[in-house]
């Protein structure tokens, strides 16, 4: 749980910074635009992309949610831990060995085909109690799923009246949602028509039945020709999204959640013609003032920002000098136009003064992905909530 005493961020050398009125505000602002019917599934896999699971979730409570989304157990342990009783569903394959947690836990795993859902059912009749699951279709992604042609819906009908295993939900995913539209309508129209052969076979599907297709970036469009009653939202909730944003999107206008600071743990000025760093990737062309920060790739700052990142101070834009090294990196400070101190805050992602480094921008200079950026900022880095 976060602690309620103000952290001193100036004994760190790294952390990020959680803006939780922001998360609230950002849920409010997606919750508006669904309709009313829609149950809300917030993704928290991967420590909730980064941002610390335990506060992200109880914050999340607050704003009425209606289940959550991991990828595994220990994830969904951690939400039962605090004490939550809301679904809690596992986005991806379970292992048999995670089986067991299933039952002592109540979680829901997404199910991908009939050998799985045998093997629940058996375990489910050993351990005297029914368990619920998801369908999952694979509608063209080529991931988990049922592949959408397979014809299932038969084997299916045999679950409709077991007392051990119960259907609460099917559900499948986009793989282009932000990038290419005809797929995710094509995806769709497959999704619809399996829906179909589900229903002639096994009967009218239930308004208790957990329809999701939609994650972050289908929302647009989404309920002109969906059959979904439920979505799952993951990094909008974070305030992130693609740099060419989508028009809803845009309109949400979500702010971020996360900012991502470092120090300055030493200044020192270089001759002309020093070799910098690691491989000496830079030699200093004139005199240098040097600045040393305190984190490095065990941080969470990619490799890929050696000579490339720029960074804020005071507002002022610096660039990475050298390669970036496991806990350590260099900045050419020599333009700075305020005498720099030991101490400085470091904007690695986040705003100071008039300019701001963006998630996106920070993504870029990385060469990964946006949710890769934010689960890369590493354990080592303490989160400090505000808001
Ligand atoms: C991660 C995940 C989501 C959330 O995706 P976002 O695009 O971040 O909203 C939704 N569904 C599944 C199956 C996922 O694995």
């Amino acid at each position: 749980m976060p602690s309620s005493t103000p952290v001193d961020t100036r004994a760190l050398r790294a952390w990020a910074e959680i803006d939780l009125g922001a998360l609230e505000r950002n849920l409010t602002r997606i919750r508006r635009r669904l309709p009313a019917h829609v149950r809300y599934i917030a993704v928290v896999k991967a420590d909730a992309y980064g941002h610390g699971l335990p506060a992200i979730v109880s914050r999340m409570l607050k704003s009425g949610i209606d289940a959550f989304g991991v990828a595994n157990v220990q994830e969904g342990v951690r939400i039962r831990e605090q004490g939550i009783a809301l679904p809690v569903l596992l986005l991806s394959p379970v292992l048999p060995a995670e089986v067991p947690s299933l039952f002592e836990h109540h979680l829901i795993p997404f199910v991908s085909s009939l050998e799985e859902l045998r093997h629940l059912r058996l375990r489910a009749q050993v351990h005297g109690e029914a368990i619920s699951v998801h369908l999952k279709v694979d509608t063209g992604m080529g991931r988990a799923g049922f592949w959408h042609e397979e014809p299932v819906e038969e084997a299916l009908r045999t679950f409709e009246t077991d007392p051990w295993l119960r259907i609460t939900g099917i559900a499948t995913h986009f793989s282009c949602a932000g990038s290419d539209w005809a797929h995710t309508e094509l995806q769709r129209r497959r999704f619809g028509h399996w829906l179909k052969r589900y229903e002639k076979a096994c009967g009218l599907l239930s308004p208790e039945l957990w329809v999701h297709e939609s994650a972050s970036f289908s929302l647009p469009k989404t309920w002109e020709n969906s059959p979904g009653n439920a979505v799952r939202i993951g990094a909008l909730q974070y305030g992130v999204g693609p740099d060419e944003q989508l028009p809803f999107v845009r309109s949400l206008a979500l702010e971020p959640v996360l900012s991502f600071y470092t120090r300055v743990s030493l200044l020192k000025t270089l001759p002309a013609g020093v070799p910098i760093g690691y491989d000496a990737m830079a030699t200093t062309e004139r005199t240098t003032r040097i600045a040393v920060l305190g984190a490095g790739y065990a941080d969470g700052i990619s490799t890929h920002a050696s000579n490339v990142a720029e960074v804020l101070i005071h507002g002022q834009r610096f660039q990475v000098l050298g390669r970036v090294a496991m806990d350590q990196i260099l900045l050419d400070v020599t333009e700075a136009k305020m005498p720099l101190q030991v101490g400085d805050r470091v904007t690695w992602i986040g705003r100071d003064g008039e300019d701001e480094i963006t998630a996106n921008e920070f993504c870029r200079c990385s060469q990964r992905l946006i949710r890769e950026c934010l689960c890369s900022i590493s354990a080592r880095v303490r989160r400090v909530y505000i808001g």
